[in-house]
């Protein structure tokens, strides 16, 4: 397939050198300098010439409707805007009904699985759009990533993707200030990671991700929360969901204390670089100091 791929940054690189490798015929166009082992165009525009996919991973909703306002006059007929930026479900439904009205068609496709998924071809996708784009991209889908779910309308994929994320950041704070409070009770922590991880308070966050160093399976926690999964990134992704919320009047109470948390961190707290489960030394180092 002819693909335009805009934004080789952490992500996008890799996971466009998937798709070259794979057979298709991929352009790329960033506006950084990039060393890609597939052609590169001049500008977004000469990028997405005679293209039937066009595939964006750009940092946010504000670049995301820039970006489309320029290409999507310049795309093929039938081509489908397929982007996979994590941003905010206004910014995704608009970029949509822009596509859709030129009579494109338009996916919005965010990911987990971080720069290793991408670059190991092992990303989900979380896909909002109508089916016959959805089948169109599905071939990509399966080279860029292990599983891709069909989640309805246009916009559906950021909205799961920024739920999913709620629950996470949401879970690995607690997580986090359990462990701290552990500590003070004189709870080894290996007792309650073998307790919580079989009990009712288990969840990805302790099982699969523990934030405690040496305990459970290998995470970021043994490597001195080196990211993993950044606390700036987490904050971006419960910055969007309290903007949804806020946008459709839901009540996350708990999303939102995530969020300022995870902004006290990031901003004032030296969390900027480092593993979102750091927040549990930040927990543990209040008292002591
Ligand atoms: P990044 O900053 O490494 O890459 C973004 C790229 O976009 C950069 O190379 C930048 O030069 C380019 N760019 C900016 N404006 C542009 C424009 N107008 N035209 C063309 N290119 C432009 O970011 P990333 O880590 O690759 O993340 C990309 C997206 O994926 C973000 O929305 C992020 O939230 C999401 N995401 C990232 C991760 C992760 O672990 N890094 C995980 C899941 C989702």
């Amino acid at each position: 397939m002819k693909i335009a791929f805009i934004g080789l940054g952490n992500m996008g690189l890799p996971m466009a050198k998937n798709l070259a490798e794979a057979g298709h015929e991929v352009t790329g166009f960033d506006t950084a300098s990039v060393d890609a082992p597939f052609p590169t165009a001049r500008s977004a525009t000469d990028a997405v010439n005679g293209a039937e996919m066009v595939i964006t991973m750009l940092p946010n909703g504000n670049i995301l409707r820039s970006v489309a306002t320029e290409i999507i006059p310049a795309m093929a007929d039938g081509a489908v805007f397929l982007d996979c930026s994590t941003v905010d479900v206004e910014s995704a439904r608009a970029v949509a009904e822009q596509a859709n009205a030129a009579g494109l068609g338009a996916l919005d496709a965010p990911v987990s699985g971080g720069i290793g998924g991408a670059q190991g071809g092992t990303l989900t996708f979380m896909v909002g759009g109508d089916q016959a784009a959805f089948e169109k991209a599905k071939p990509l889908f399966d080279t860029m990533g292990k599983k891709a779910v069909h989640c309805g309308q246009s916009g559906n994929g950021q909205a799961a993707k920024i739920c999913n994320n709620m629950i996470l950041g949401a879970t690995m704070i607690v997580t986090c200030e359990a462990f701290a409070l552990a500590d003070k009770l004189g709870l080894d922590r290996q007792a309650m990671f073998d307790v919580v991880s079989t009990s009712s308070g288990y969840s990805w966050s302790m099982n699969a991700y523990c934030p405690a160093p040496g305990i459970g399976p290998q995470s970021p926690a043994d490597n001195d929360y080196t990211p993993g999964f950044a606390a700036e990134l987490m904050l971006k992704d419960l910055s969007l969901a309290m903007a949804a919320a806020e946008n459709a009047d839901a009540d996350t109470p708990i999303g939102r204390a995530a969020r300022d948390l995870y902004r006290a961190f990031v901003e004032d707290e030296g969390g900027t670089g480092r593993d979102f489960s750091a927040m549990l030394p930040r927990f543990a180092a209040r008292g002591h100091t």
